[in-house]
């Protein structure tokens, strides 16, 4: 039985589909968002289509941006020969968030996991050797250290080590299977800092 005019329940349907967002959150939402004003509404609404229509990924480190070359990559105060790789933009952000890498990064979007059937070809390797051909000094790997971030910082390494380049890892006390998101500043850059050479 529809409790709601149908137009809510799509608004309810629509909002559950989001990750972290149950029915009963769903639902506060969506009678949150009918409470609003309506210019409001329309700011939110018109948020999510730009986004949507104009974010894309940077055509040299792949993370997500408005620019065709995104702001690090872009900027002459950062060091191009190091490059970190990390498995999404969010890890990025929270490298970012401590202020003190200096380096570039690259964004895998995703992790080897033979379990989910993603292989190497399903993430953004290819790209990064053939960055690699450019003038780099290092790779700090910094997928997460769950079996998957661990697979593909075994499968980077044994890649990127032919070529001469250094390899690292970032250091372990990252909490296994912590998403590096959720992890405090400081705990990441000790990380950076004890980073191992591979
Ligand atoms: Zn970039």
């Amino acid at each position: 039985m529809d409790y709601y005019s149908s137009q809510i329940t799509k608004l309810i349907e629509e909002l559950s589909k989001l990750p972290g967002v149950g029915s009963k959150s769903a639902q506060r939402l969506a009678f949150h968002i009918i409470n609003m004003p309506q210019e409001q509404v329309s700011h939110l609404a018109d948020a999510i289509t730009s986004a949507k229509a104009n974010i894309r990924y940077c055509k040299e480190c792949f993370t997500l941006t408005d620019q065709e070359v995104c702001p690090i990559c872009s900027s002459n105060k950062r060091d191009h020969k190091i490059i970190m790789v990390v498995e999404n933009t969010r890890d990025l952000a929270a490298y970012e968030k401590t202020g003190k890498y200096e380096g570039i990064y690259h964004v895998l979007h995703g992790a080897i996991s033979p379990m989910l059937g993603i292989g190497p070809g399903d993430i953004r390797l290819k790209e990064l050797m053939q960055r690699l051909q450019g003038e780099v000094d290092e790779v700090i790997i910094a997928t997460n250290s769950s079996l998957e971030g661990e697979t593909t910082a075994m499968y980077i390494s044994k890649l990127v080590k032919p070529t001469g380049i250094r390899v690292s890892r970032i250091a372990s006390g990252v909490p296994v299977g912590g998403d590096l998101e959720y992890i405090d500043e400081v705990t990441l850059l000790r990380a950076l800092e004890g980073r191992v050479e591979l």
